[in-house]
């Protein structure tokens, strides 16, 4: 194994599996019975690239910046429907410039906060949806992006970081439906500024 890089890895038991038991029977884990934790990998030193960084694949972002585009201004776009889904909604807010989260320029930072909230209300417009989740985690691509996930209405097991696991879960969403949840939210957008965009969605007809 490579050299570990810290107390905190030098104590972590490799190899083993975790007890599942800190999870089962709360509000928000989705599963019961017996559940087996995978085998603790080792850590992979240094990290493999993600896509668009030196040595790793193209960034699909800037490789197709029209796919799945459902709404853009100046600064960002609002993509969704990549696969489908079993929450109501699901999308993805990037800058339409390669950035990383740490060298995002002032002028984009400064937007950042008024883009979620105009995305989380526009989202929360479905009348399926009780809130609106979002989430960066960015160890696919180095293309900064935000997840949004629409927290179903009423449905409470779904709150929490498990949402993302019910979206593969649950049946999908019929493609006529997104879409036209994808418009109603390009269109909430729209009414503070830049453009919806059809391109990439089935038709909600
Ligand atoms: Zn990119």
């Amino acid at each position: 194994m490579t050299e570990l890089p810290s107390e905190y890895h030098r104590r972590l038991p490799y190899g083993e599996r975790m007890s599942a038991e800190p999870l089962l029977g709360t509000p928000f884990f989705p599963f019961e019975g017996d559940v087996e934790v995978v085998r603790l990998a080792d850590p992979v030193l240094p990290e493999p690239p993600r896509a668009g960084e030196d040595g790793g694949r193209q960034c699909v972002k800037c490789a197709d910046p029209e796919g799945f585009v459902i709404w853009r201004d100046e600064q960002w776009h609002l993509k969704a429907g990549f696969e489908a889904s079993g929450l109501p909604f699901v999308a993805v807010l990037e800058p339409r410039e390669h950035y990383r989260l740490d060298n995002l320029p002032a002028e984009l930072t400064a937007t950042l906060g008024p883009m979620i909230q105009r995305v989380a209300n526009a989202i929360r417009r479905i009348d399926s949806v009780g809130r609106t989740h979002f989430n960066r985690w960015g160890d696919g691509s180095e293309h900064f992006h935000l997840w949004f996930l629409a927290r179903p209405l009423g449905m409470m097991q779904m709150r929490g970081a498990m949402i993302a696991a019910w979206d593969d879960m649950l049946p999908k969403v019929p493609d006529a439906e997104f879409a036209a949840n994808a418009q109603l939210v390009a269109a909430a957008l729209a009414e503070d500024g830049g453009e919806p965009i059809g391109a990439g969605l089935p038709d909600a007809e």
